[in-house]
């Protein structure tokens, strides 16, 4: 090597008498441009494996991070404020996430005891991707902030906004009969973050025979209902109708949860079950219904059209301007618009139905809308200021699904939500510190008497009082859109991608979808899931999705 390295340098700088004589008599036309090539590949090498050095380095220290939590985190401080938050979803979780936990005594309660990465949950239904790739544990979260965070595995039951206090009720599994225990936690400030439930609209059978896809559980139900069809499908003495009905799958509702649900299991059906199972090839189906005149309303136009061919050319049937009206047992009831706007009632026979039709106001929060007089009128959701002030009540914030604004519904604006609460909290704290020492100063100031100690305790508190304003004056919520994605089934994702402020840039394809796993993978929570979604989609790759039951 060194040899090599010097036999370059003299190469390149030859003594000045040698230099007219040698370009003169020997001129060596191939070699500078041979040598620049194999520069090119030596610099480019270099930077690879730099790269995936720094890499490894970087994934290596996250790993060790999370694994070894702080050893002191300081204990709850009864002079500090309480704040109660409510949920571990996302807007709760990016709160948790951006406040400084030593300014407070944060109690966490949620019936979930980990952040659930709904993004990839139509995915784990068909076990494209693992369960616990896409869970973190709440415990993990909280054992990494500054000061000590108390968690409930409990769920709120009632808020009295006006008294301070917060009814929860004991979530750890309970058996048949058994009265949960109820505990009432105090508060100076509370963030209700508890999301939505399933929306039914009441519709009759629903709830009783429909499955849903909102939480890791719903995701098990999907994954072991699919397996049971088919295999009782199986059995050779059901008769050719029941068969059919059996491999019949109805998705209702076609926004992104319906749809990323359908394309991901017609995606099960065509790698896998398909191969496995071949008796099932013919007779089984993917229906995906939608009252509106297309699926996916929120996207751009062309984006609904691409997204409708592709999906008809995965045979995945899509029956728009149809309206559930009723569900039995085994079969759905539906109003179908034709072409000239008469009305038809269509009937479908089906095995598992997949009910995606969006989000309903939970409980606790109807509860509490009821008592405030300023919410009487909100039917989506609690109604909140610029700041998020839950309207009509003073240190009540709200983020996320539970409130009614004008951002849709999803993980960007709860997150974001969650952020801002994060940042406006440390904002309040910094605040408070900073009215106490002015309070100190002013005392100081009164025993100082005259003098120049006097006018330097005056100037300090006129810099800190001028730094208290800047700190108080908090500035409203303001929603960043990133863009909007979903996976439309064999390999394929649409993107609605902001561009310049207003601007929209509307792709869809396979480039699309390299880019949609990017995108998530990225904002997996933690490095633990992005390794493990990395893993699993590996995995797939390699030995196809598994087609047990469980
Ligand atoms: P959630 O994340 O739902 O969290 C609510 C939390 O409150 C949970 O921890 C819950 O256990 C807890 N809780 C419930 N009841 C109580 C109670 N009584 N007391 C205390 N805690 C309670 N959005 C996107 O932007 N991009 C996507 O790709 C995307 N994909 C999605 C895929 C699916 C399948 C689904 C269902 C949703 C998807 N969304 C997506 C929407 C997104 O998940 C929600 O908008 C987001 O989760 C809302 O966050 P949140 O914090 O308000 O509520
Ligand atoms: P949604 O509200 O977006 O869509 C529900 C659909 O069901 C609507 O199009 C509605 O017309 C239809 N519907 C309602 N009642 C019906 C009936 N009786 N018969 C037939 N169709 C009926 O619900 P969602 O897809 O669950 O999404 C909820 C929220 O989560 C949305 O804000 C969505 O943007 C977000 N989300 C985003 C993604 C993503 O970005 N990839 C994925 C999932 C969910």
């Amino acid at each position: 090597m060194f040899s090599t390295t010097g036999l370059r340098l003299q190469q390149q700088a030859p003594r000045p008498d040698e230099q007219k004589s040698k370009s003169e008599s020997e001129p060596e036309p191939e070699e500078a441009p041979k040598k620049r090539r194999w520069g090119f590949w030596r610099t480019t090498w270099r930077i690879t494996y730099t790269s995936l050095l720094g890499t490894l380095g970087y994934i290596a220290y996250n790993i060790y991070d999370t694994r070894h939590p702080k050893a002191n985190q300081a204990p709850p401080d009864p002079s500090k404020k309480t704040l109660v938050i409510l949920g571990s979803g996302w807007g709760s979780v990016s709160l948790l996430k951006k406040i400084d936990t030593s300014n407070y005594n944060v109690v966490v309660v949620s019936p979930r005891n980990f952040f659930l990465f709904t993004p990839l949950l139509p995915s784990c239904t068909t076990g494209t991707v693992e369960h616990r790739s896409i869970m973190e544990p709440i415990r993990g979260i909280i054992r990494n902030k500054q000061s000590d965070v108390t968690y409930y595995e409990a769920a709120a039951h009632s808020i009295d906004y006006e008294n301070r206090k917060v009814v929860v009720r004991d979530a750890v599994n309970l058996s048949d009969g058994e009265q949960p225990d109820e505990k009432v936690i105090p508060f100076d400030y509370l963030v209700i973050g508890v999301g939505a439930m399933n929306s039914t609209f009441g519709i009759q059978g629903v709830q009783e025979n429909a499955l849903f896809l909102k939480d890791i559980q719903d995701a098990q139900k999907i994954r072991k209902k699919v397996m049971d069809c088919i295999e009782s499908a199986s059995f050779k003495n059901l008769d050719d109708e029941d068969r059919k009905r059996l491999l019949h799958t109805v998705v209702v509702g076609g926004g992104p949860t319906g749809v990323e649900f359908a394309a991901e299991l017609q995606d099960f059906f065509e790698d896998d079950l398909k191969k496995w199972i071949p008796d099932i090839a013919k007779d089984f189906k993917v229906t995906l219904v939608e009252a509106l005149p297309n699926v996916l309303p929120s996207f751009s136009k062309q984006l609904i059209d691409y997204t409708e061919r592709q999906m008809k050319a995965e045979k995945i049937s899509i029956l728009t301007k149809t309206m559930v009206k009723k569900v039995t047992e085994d079969t759905i009831i539906a109003e179908a618009t034709k072409p000239d706007g008469t009305k038809e009632t269509v009937e479908m026979p089906y095995g598992l139905l997949v009910w995606a039709t969006g989000n309903a106001v939970r409980p606790v929060v109807r509860e509490l809308m009821s008592k405030i007089p300023a919410q009487k009128n909100s039917r989506r959701g609690l109604l909140v200021n610029e700041y998020l002030v839950v309207e009509g009540t003073e240190g009540v914030w709200a983020v996320g699904d539970c409130t009614a604004t004008k951002y849709a519904p999803t993980a960007q604006v709860a997150s974001q939500q969650g952020s801002y609460l994060g940042g406006l909290f440390n904002q309040l704290a910094r605040a408070e510190e900073l009215e106490n020492e002015i309070k100190k100063l002013e005392k100081n100031a009164e025993s100082s008497g005259e003098g120049s100690k006097r006018s330097e305790v005056l100037n300090e508190i006129e810099l800190k009082t001028k730094r208290l304003r800047r700190t108080k004056s908090l500035l409203p919520f303001e929603y960043s859109h990133q863009g909007s994605l979903a996976y439309i089934g064999s390999d394929r994702a649409v993107a609605d991608l902001a561009v310049f402020g207003d601007g929209n840039f509307a792709t869809g394809g396979s480039l699309t979808y390299i880019f949609w796993r990017s995108a998530y993978i990225s904002m997996c929570f933690s490095m633990r899931n992005k390794v493990l979604v990395l893993l699993d989609w590996l995995k797939v790759k390699v030995f196809g999705r598994d087609v047990s039951r469980e």
